[in-house]
């Protein structure tokens, strides 16, 4: 099963991309395809449609945008697709750092929700979506 994972510019340009892949590596995670890009306007509206309207939707565009992620197909060998997309989300914590368990990806590096250092597709049907955002199938390596 595989699903999306974009480390923010937050963490890009505080030097975390390694430990934050280190940490799914740890799982047996494979890396499927990985790059760096900085977000253009019309694929970081598309990611964030759900929250076009909210208070917080211009500077969470604009954040997106400003400054490069890296992207990463991650290809989980767990027995139910369910579990891959909700281990991962497990694996990176609450969305509100604030919130989120220590051990977590975003209660061990996180502070601000505004600031958030990494996405992950919330399940199959997202990851579905979301990874031909990004990636065609010739960048995705079955190993
Ligand atoms: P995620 O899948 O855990 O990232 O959570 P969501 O899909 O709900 O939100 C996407 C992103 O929008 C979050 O990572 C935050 O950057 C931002 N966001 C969500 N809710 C809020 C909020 O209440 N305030 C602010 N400032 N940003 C938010």
């Amino acid at each position: 099963m595989r699903t999306l994972i974009i480390i923010r510019p937050y963490a890009v340009i505080r030097g975390l991309v390694g430990e934050i892949i280190s940490r799914f590596e740890r799982h047996g995670i494979r890396i499927a395809g990985i790059k760096v890009l900085r977000l253009s306007k019309v694929l970081a509206e598309k990611l964030y449609r759900e929250h076009e309207g909210k208070n917080y939707y211009d500077s969470l565009i604009e954040n997106m945008t400003s400054k490069p992620s890296v992207f990463a197909v991650l290809d989980i060998d767990v027995l139910d697709d369910a579990h891959a997309t909700s281990l991962v989300r497990k694996i990176i914590g609450d969305t509100d750092p604030a919130l989120a368990d220590m051990g977590t990806i975003r209660g061990d590096f996180g502070l601000r929700i505004d600031q958030n250092i990494i996405h992950a597709s919330d399940s199959p049907d997202a990851a579905q979506k979301e990874i031909p955002l990004f990636f065609d199938e010739k960048e995705i390596v079955e190993y």
